[in-house]
């Protein structure tokens, strides 16, 4: 890291205070740092890197199954047929993958582009701090008991 990097400043926090709901050695999840919407999350590597070809081979091994299980999670959490997901990267240059399921009775403004135009826009309309709360609690569930199952 050669500036400030806000993820690496978050890693660096203790659990509760960065928000993570799940860290293995090498990955960490935390709900949207910049949206309080329901259902989405940011996956992100618990070193600094920058871009998805500078992950070393345990950390590229490993992200299909933290992407698996936080899809799984999240369906499973809010009843979504399917997640959508982004990575720009261009702001904030910490690799960060961002998660998250379509609205319920939005309609077409609450899914596919439409919706990820308003996550980028942090539409305010999508914020439900108690939907997103109680969203990130059942979901902070599924993955504890996954990473356990999984370390055992
Ligand atoms: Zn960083």
């Amino acid at each position: 890291m050669t500036e400030a990097c806000v993820l690496c400043e978050r890693l660096g926090l203790d659990r509760s205070a960065g928000g993570w709901i799940v860290r293995t050695q090498l990955w960490a999840v935390c709900p949207h740092p910049a949206l309080q919407a329901p259902g989405w999350f940011c996956l992100t590597p618990t070193r600094h890197v920058e871009s998805f070809a500078g992950l070393t081979n345990a950390e590229a091994a490993e992200l299909g199954a933290r992407l698996r299980e936080l899809d799984s999670a999240l369906r499973a959490v809010t009843d979504a047929e399917y997640s959508h997901a982004y990575s720009l990267g261009a702001n904030v240059r910490h690799l960060h993958i961002l998660l998250g399921v379509a609205q319920p009775g939005g309609g077409k403004a609450a899914r596919g582009a439409a919706l990820l135009k308003r996550v980028l826009d942090k539409d305010a309309t999508l914020v439900d701090v108690a939907l997103t709360d109680s969203t990130r609690i059942m979901t902070q569930r599924i993955l504890s008991a996954a990473t356990q199952n999984r370390d055992q």
